[in-house]
């Protein structure tokens, strides 16, 4: 695992999370001392069946799930220990979640404005943002074909561009980070490639590193640079989408026929 063509040097680390475990307070285990590292311009893909702790992980990335044991690290900050760097590096972290957790009755753009939200102080709400603001929110919108729908209420719009509207407003934060949990679990297959396709597009173009939980296997294979494998909160997995083989799916899916349906359904 260790000469992965998927492992970079040292240097490009950006997370880096160290022998984390997960305990849930019902007792259940969400992570066993998973321990990885976070690189500049790679797509990571977390993947694996559910309840593998695909989404611990990528939660504890920012501690919105504390681990029992462990740490993490970011580059420039050290260990997340303290509520000003723990919000520092959530402030650089753009989140996308599998239910976009959109404001339904306010418009795109106030959605999206609601990303550049953690640059301010409290007291300054969102209509109070700038022309400059509003323009930024707007050219977001543009990445992602939804310049139009700005004044639309967000509950008018389908999950699709629900979810891109999600994207836009992750993007405006000028993240050095995107973290996005199932993007596409409540998506059609068509809407589901086009979601993911346009990230890493977007990904690609600003170099910002991404880490996605996703379980469909086809999906990881066509956008990762990397693919993190896990099954009852163990990284089984770490290399590149080659190194994927159908013994190791084997291994963390325990058939491989049903993923191929999966992905196909
Ligand atoms: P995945 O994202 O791969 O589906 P999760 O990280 O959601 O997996 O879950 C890993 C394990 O932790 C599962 O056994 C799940 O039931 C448990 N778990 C996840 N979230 C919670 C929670 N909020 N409370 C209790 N148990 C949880």
């Amino acid at each position: 695992m260790l000469n992965s063509k998927a492992i970079k040097n040292d240097q490009d680390v950006l997370v880096e999370a160290q022998e984390i475990s997960v305990i849930y307070p019902n007792g259940a285990i969400g992570l066993r001392q998973a321990s990885i590292q976070i690189f500049n311009h790679q797509l990571t893909v977390l993947l694996g069946p559910s309840g593998a702790g695909k989404s611990t992980l990528l939660r504890a990335l920012n501690l919105l799930v504390k681990p029992s044991a462990g740490k993490v690290k970011v580059k420039g900050m050290g260990t997340l220990t303290n509520v000003k760097n723990i919000r520092s590096h959530r402030r650089q972290t753009g989140m996308i979640f599998q239910q976009h957790q959109l404001i339904g009755r306010l418009t795109v753009l106030e959605n999206v404005l609601m990303g550049r939200f953690g640059h301010y102080p409290i007291w300054r709400s969102i209509f109070a943002l700038s022309k400059l603001e509003r323009s930024w929110a707007l050219e977001c919108l543009d990445r992602v074909s939804l310049q139009h729908k700005a004044l639309s209420r967000c509950d008018a719009l389908s999950g699709g561009q629900q979810q891109r509207v999600g994207i836009a407003r992750a993007i405006a934060q000028r993240p050095s980070l995107i973290l996005a949990d199932e993007p596409v679990a409540s998506l059609d297959p068509a809407a589901s490639l086009k979601i993911l396709s346009m990230l890493r597009s977007i990904c690609k173009q600003d170099n910002i590193p991404a880490v996605i939980s996703l379980h469909q296997l086809e999906y990881a294979r066509q956008i990762a640079d990397r693919i993190i494998g896990l099954k009852n909160g163990e990284i089984l997995f770490d290399g590149t989408p080659e190194e994927l083989t159908d013994n190791v799916v084997y291994q963390i899916y325990g058939e491989i026929k049903s993923i191929d349906h999966q992905a196909a359904s």
